[in-house]
């Protein structure tokens, strides 16, 4: 087992005697922010020109800076930026006020990993990354625990950089429910091959084809629809509560044999194959060049596979079927909230 981090382990006081800016204010800036200054760690947000978070986190009760004055005034910046944003402001707003001793901090690696962000050397620079969308990060928080978070360390400039980290980690709530030690290059490898192989792009590709599977075959689309993916709510539920064994002891016995027999025919030793070819992109930097430069190009190809996802009849069906539904009304929340 990896050696885990809690409560006892973290020095909170570190952190208490430093100046924090959380740049960006969204959905994990906002649960940072808020989570560090009820800490009673001394914090202000900063935002670009104009921001409409601005009001929000005043009425928070929460100081706001322009993202160059709050760099400056800072000793430790956080930032929380979406991935695609943080380098024009790195380097344009962050890096010219930065001094040696400060300390700069992410929740993921994309940007140091793949080198879109090069820190001066006299800068520790350190991830804390919360496991969970920044909602639940706030709400558990408010509610006296916590989510889980990787830390690691990139550069330590003044050999503290690691026990700023776990600092930090404490003061957003983290060590209540567990941290463990990562490097820049495992979060992020990990994450993007998780996000595009199995959590989002193998999952909604699975989906998908087994409802275009059973309706081509002509069966009923409401009926495809909750089969493929009403149901996987439930299964999903029993993975996340007791592991692959509890789902297979709560489904039927057919179920069980059928797709322990059937489950590998479908996702065969091709998928796996494929799955490390993916991965080989992500380590190689060939995923990352393709993804900056989609944003360089405005998004173009991005915005057409979003609207052919949006168009296909399973979100149309799922749509009508949802509707009737009114209890999932106060999950729409969710689109508050940008994955991790
Ligand atoms: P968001 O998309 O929610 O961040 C939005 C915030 O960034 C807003 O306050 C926005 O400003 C500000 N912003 C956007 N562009 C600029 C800019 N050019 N200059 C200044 N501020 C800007 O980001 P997330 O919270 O989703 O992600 C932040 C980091 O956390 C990323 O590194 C992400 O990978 C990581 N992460 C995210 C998770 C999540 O739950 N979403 C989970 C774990 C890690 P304005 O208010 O003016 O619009
Ligand atoms: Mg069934
Ligand atoms: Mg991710």
């Amino acid at each position: 087992m990896a050696e885990m981090f809690y409560e006892a382990d973290a020095n909170p006081s570190l952190l208490l005697g430093k100046k924090v800016a959380v740049i960006g204010y969204g959905s994990q800036g906002h649960a940072h922010a808020l989570n560090l200054a009820d800490s009673g760690v001394e914090v202000v947000v900063g935002l670009r020109e104009g921001s409409s978070s601005v009001v929000k986190a005043k009425d928070a009760g929460l100081t706001t800076m322009s993202v160059s004055d709050a760099s400056a005034w800072a000793d430790v910046v956080m930032l929380l930026a979406p991935d695609t944003a943080q380098k024009k402001i790195y380097d344009e707003e962050i890096a010219p006020n930065l001094k040696d001793g400060d300390a700069l901090l992410f929740a993921h690696g994309f940007n140091i990993r793949y080198e879109q962000i090069q820190p001066a050397p006299g800068i520790d620079v350190a991830m804390v990354a919360p496991k969970g969308p920044g909602h639940l990060l706030r709400r558990t928080y408010a509610e006296g625990g916590g989510i889980p978070s990787l830390i690691a360390v990139h550069q330590d400039a003044t050999t503290n950089a690691r026990e700023l980290a776990l600092s930090y980690a404490h003061h957003i709530g983290s060590t209540k429910a567990g941290v463990l030690e990562t490097t820049f290059s495992e979060e992020t490898e990990t994450d993007l091959f998780g996000e595009q192989t199995v959590l989002c792009g193998g999952l909604s590709a699975l989906v998908t084809a087994g409802f275009e599977t059973l309706v081509e075959a002509g069966y009923q689309p409401e009926s495809a629809y909750f089969e493929c993916l009403h149901e996987l709510k439930l299964i999903v539920d029993l993975l996340y509560q007791d592991g692959l064994s509890g789902m297979w002891f709560s489904v039927s016995e057919t179920a069980e044999w059928g797709g322990l027999k059937i489950g590998p025919r479908v996702i065969s030793s091709g998928v796996k194959a494929e799955m490390k070819k993916v991965l080989d992109e992500i380590r190689s930097g060939q995923f990352a060049d393709e993804w900056i430069a989609e944003n360089e190009n405005g998004q173009k190809h991005f915005n057409e596979l979003r609207s052919a996802a949006a168009n296909h009849p399973i979100e149309e069906v799922g749509r009508q079927l949802r509707n009737m539904m009114p209890f999932l009304a106060n999950s729409s929340n969710i689109r508050d909230v940008s994955g991790g």
